[in-house]
C-alpha cells in the first residue's frame, strides 16, 4: 500500500476489490457530465474514472496528496485531472457548488461525514447523479419509504429531491483494507434538477423527528400549539396517533406549507 498507513480520523478504508471497482465504473451514468470524486485515497478508483472523463478530486490528507500528485502527474499536466487539497465540506462552505456546470459525484466516502456530504450534494444545484459507497444502514435510510422503520428526514429529503434512489449492490468488509466493521452499499441517487428545499423546511423535519418513536403530534408541540396541530392534521387527514415514520414525504411537504402560511 505504497507505505501509507490508513488513518482512522479520516475514515480511510481503501477499496482493494477489483470487482467492486469495476461495478462502480459500470454504474457511471452515460452522459456528458463532469465528474467529482471525494476522497480519492490512493487513487485506485480515480485511475479508472479519469480514463472516461475529466474530473476534480478533493482530498484532505496531506500524505495522500503527494502520492496522488505523482501518480497522476500526466493527467494533472494535461488538465484532465484537478486535485484539490481541501476538506470538501469546507470547499462547499465557500461556494454553492463544487463545479460550474453539471456534474456527477462518484466516491467511496469517508463514513464519518458521509451523511453530511450526501445532504450537501443533494443541495448542490449542479450535481445530478450521486453514486457513493457508504455504510449500508445509512444507504437504507436514504431509500426508505413511508412506514418502514428506517424512514426518517433523510428518506423524506431524498424522495422530495430525487427521481430515482436505489442501492446498487452491497460490499462486504473484506473488500477494503483495513476492513471496516460494517457492510457497505453503493447508493445511487438521481436528482430532480428542478427541485430544492429550504433550510427552514429541513429544520421543520428535524423537529418532526426529534423523538422518532414518539407520536408526531408530540414532537410538533415544540413548534406549534395543540389546537394548531389538530387543525393541520384534520385538514390533511392525518391520524393524531401516527409516529413520524408513518407519514409520507408529500404530507410533510403539505404540513410545512400550512405551518408557514399560518406564520405569515
Ligand atoms: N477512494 C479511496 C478508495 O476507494 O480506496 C479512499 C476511500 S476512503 C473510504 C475515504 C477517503 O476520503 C480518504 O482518502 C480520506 O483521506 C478522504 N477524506 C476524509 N475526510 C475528507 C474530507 N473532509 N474531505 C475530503 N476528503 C476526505
Amino acid at each position: 500500500m505504497e507505505n501509507i498507513k490508513a488513518k482512522k480520523k479520516y475514515g480511510q478504508n481503501f477499496l482493494i476489490d477489483k470487482a467492486v471497482l469495476n461495478g462502480i465504473i459500470q454504474a457511471m451514468p452515460n452522459n456528458n457530465n463532469y465528474l467529482v470524486e471525494i476522497g480519492p485515497g490512493l487513487g485506485d478508483l480515480t485511475e479508472k474514472l479519469v480514463k472516461y472523463k475529466d474530473m476534480t478530486a478533493y482530498e484532505v490528507d496531506t500524505d495522500l496528496i503527494g502520492v496522488l500528485r505523482s501518480k497522476f502527474q500526466d493527467e494533472i499536466a494535461s488538465n484532465r485531472f484537478k486535485l484539490v487539497h481541501k476538506d470538501v465540506l469546507q470547499a462547499w462552505e465557500g461556494q454553492n457548488t463544487l463545479h460550474e456546470g453539471k456534474y456527477d459525484l462518484i466516491a467511496n466516502l469517508p463514513y464519518y461525514i458521509a451523511t453530511n456530504i450526501i445532504l450537501r450534494a443533494l443541495e448542490d444545484a449542479n450535481c445530478e447523479h450521486i453514486i457513493v459507497m457508504i455504510q449500508k444502514e445509512v444507504a437504507q435510510k436514504f431509500i426508505a419509504k413511508v412506514n418502514e422503520k428506517e424512514f426518517s428526514s433523510l428518506g423524506i429529503i431524498s424522495q422530495l429531491l430525487t427521481t430515482d434512489s436505489r442501492i446498487l449492490f452491497d460490499v462486504p468488509p473484506e473488500s477494503f483494507n483495513p476492513a471496516p466493521k460494517v457492510v457497505s452499499s453503493i447508493l445511487y441517487l438521481r436528482k430532480d434538477m428542478t427541485k430544492s428545499l429550504s433550510d427552514d423546511f429541513k429544520k421543520f423535519l428535524k423537529a418532526c423527528f426529534s423523538q422518532p418513536r414518539k407520536k408526531l403530534s408530540k414532537n410538533l408541540s415544540s413548534l406549534l400549539e395543540k389546537a394548531e396541530i389538530s387543525k393541520i392534521f384534520s385538514a390533511l387527514n392525518i391520524d393524531e396517533n401516527k409516529r413520524p415514520h408513518e407519514v409520507s414525504a408529500s404530507l410533510y411537504s403539505q404540513m410545512y406549507t400550512k405551518v408557514k402560511n399560518g406564520r405569515e
